[in-house]
Parts: structure tokens; sequence; C-alpha cells
């Protein structure tokens, strides 16, 4: 594997940053996870768009122009020879000292790891997951807004742990006020008699590439899409539940907390949104 650091691909062993990196010593630094579907970028503009506007909110400068950075992520692809793969695009803000003061980092290091990728196992898919709901609550957005993609994810990594704990790969969260925000990796979709629901951007959640994709796919085919305040009562009497994320892609949930969600399989509208994003990711 070829790993991009700032213009230049190294070999893995040899793709090392400083211990003195605040994207390290502080979680200090932006990040995107991106997927290609056979050689294409699946919107590589969104992602790069998301990547500035994380970097602009924590006031870190991103050393290149968004074209340039769009075309390393192709590059590393094709330097890896990856057609299906997910790309990690990192932006630390480099080395500094042991203090917090991000004037003293130097320049933002930039680095790009395509891989090859690791999604569920089929049988999440044909199935479905089974989900709780953690007591961690997601970052309030006046602290760390959920909306910034940053290199420190320990709220959503507390989250994860208490879904492991459970028996579960991922975790529901709630914001500040108690309403649903999103899980720790993906955001969040509900069905009732025909409407399809999700938390708005204001609920605290990331902005998901996916989920974006998705309301345009359901909203093309005729379905009414709301972006609202949602309480995990709507989740347990939901008819479908699913989630979508850039790794998961849309997934469905059959169970939140013990209680079976519709029938307890993956629903039709779910399988139907599913499948219409599978064609448009490999269009
Ligand atoms: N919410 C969180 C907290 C995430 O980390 C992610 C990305 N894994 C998502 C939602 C989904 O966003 P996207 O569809 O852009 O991958």
């Amino acid at each position: 594997m070829k790993v991009y650091i700032n213009g230049t691909f190294y070999d893995e062993a040899d793709a090392k940053i400083s211990v003195f990196d605040h994207g390290l010593l502080y979680g200090d630094g932006v990040f995107e996870g991106i997927r290609s579907y056979g050689g294409k970028v699946f919107r590589l503009d969104e992602h790069i768009n998301r990547l500035y506007d994380s970097a602009k909110a924590i006031a870190l400068e991103i050393p290149m122009e968004p074209a340039a950075m769009a075309r390393a992520v192709e590059d590393s692809l094709r330097e890896n020879g990856i057609e299906d793969g997910y790309v990690r695009l990192v932006v630390t803000r480099g080395v500094g000292t042991l203090g917090l003061d991000p004037e003293k980092c130097s320049e933002p290091q930039v680095i790009i790891i395509a891989a090859t990728i690791a999604l569920y196992p089929d049988e999440f898919y044909e199935k479905g997951l089974e989900i709780v709901t953690a007591s961690t609550i997601r970052n309030h957005p006046a602290a760390l807004n959920p909306r910034i993609k940053s290199l420190n994810y320990l709220n959503n990594i507390m989250a994860k742990v208490e879904g492991r704990q459970a028996g579960c790969v991922e975790a529901l969260m709630l914001n500040h006020k108690g309403e649903v925000a999103e899980c720790t990796g993906d955001n969040i979709f509900v069905i009732k008699e025909g409407v399809v629901s999700t938390p708005s951007i204001d609920a605290g959640i990331l902005e998901g590439i996916t989920r974006n994709a998705v309301i345009e796919l359901l909203r093309e085919a005729g379905h009414e899409v709301r972006e609202l305040a949602l309480t995990r009562h709507d989740v347990f009497v939901a008819d479908e539940c699913f989630l979508t994320g850039t790794a998961a892609e849309v997934i469905p949930v059959v169970k939140v907390d013990d209680r079976l969600i519709g029938e307890g399989k993956p629903g039709t509208v779910t399988q139907e949104v599913r499948r219409r994003f599978m064609e448009l990711a490999r269009a």
C-alpha cells in the first residue's frame, strides 16, 4: 500500500508522522471517509467541501486548493490500483509543542490512505441490525459541533463502547435535548405510514453525504421525507428504520432497545432505498 503524505507517496512502513503532531496529541484535525465504486469516487466534491468546511470551523487552513485535494484522492486510488475502495483523508494541525497553542504548529499534514473496503457482513444487510441507545449524548453543538468531522471522535467512541457492551455494532445517540441525533458513525431514518423522517441538521448531527443522497433518491421516487426533531418513541413505533453512512451504505435496523421495529425484518421501503442507492453508487 502507498500512503500519500503532503504530496508524496510512501510505502506503508515508511508512512509516518511526528509524535508531536497535534492530530495525535489533541485530536486536532479533520477527516473524511470516502468510497469509490468501480473506479469512480462517490460524491467527491461533497466530501471535499465538507472537509474544507470542517477545517474552516476549527480555524485550520488546509495548505492546498480543494481541486488539488480532489485530484490527490483520485491519484491515491490509482497509485494503489483500487477500484472499489475506501479512502481515509486526514488533515492534522501539524507538528507543535506539548502545549495547546495551534499557532505553534507548523504546517498542517495531509494524509490519504486508500484501502479496500471492510463492510459489515452480508448477514447484517439481510437480517438487519439490533441497536441500543447509548447513555452518552452527542456533543452539544455549542461545544464541538457534530457537523465538524474532527479527529476527536471520543464522543462517538464512548457510545460505541456502550453499544459493544450490549452486543451491538452500532448505538443510537440522543442530543442534549433528549432527541434522536444519529448513530456513532451513521445517520438514522425511520418510516411510519409511508412517511420517511430523519433528524434535521440542527439536532446536532453530521450532515451525512449518504443521508443527503438517500433523501434525494427517496424524494425522486415520490416519497415524502421530513427532516425534523424525533424522539426515541418515534423510533420504537416506526414501521421501518435504517442507517446511512459511507462505510455502511444503507443498512436496515430491526430492533432498538429490545423493541422490534415493524415486524422485525428489513422493510420494503428500506430494501428499495438500498437497491436504489447501490444503483446510484455504481452508476
Ligand atoms: N454520522 C457520523 C457521526 C459519522 O461519523 C458518519 C460518517 N461515518 C455519518 C454520520 C455518515 O456520514 P456519511 O454518509 O457522509 O459517511
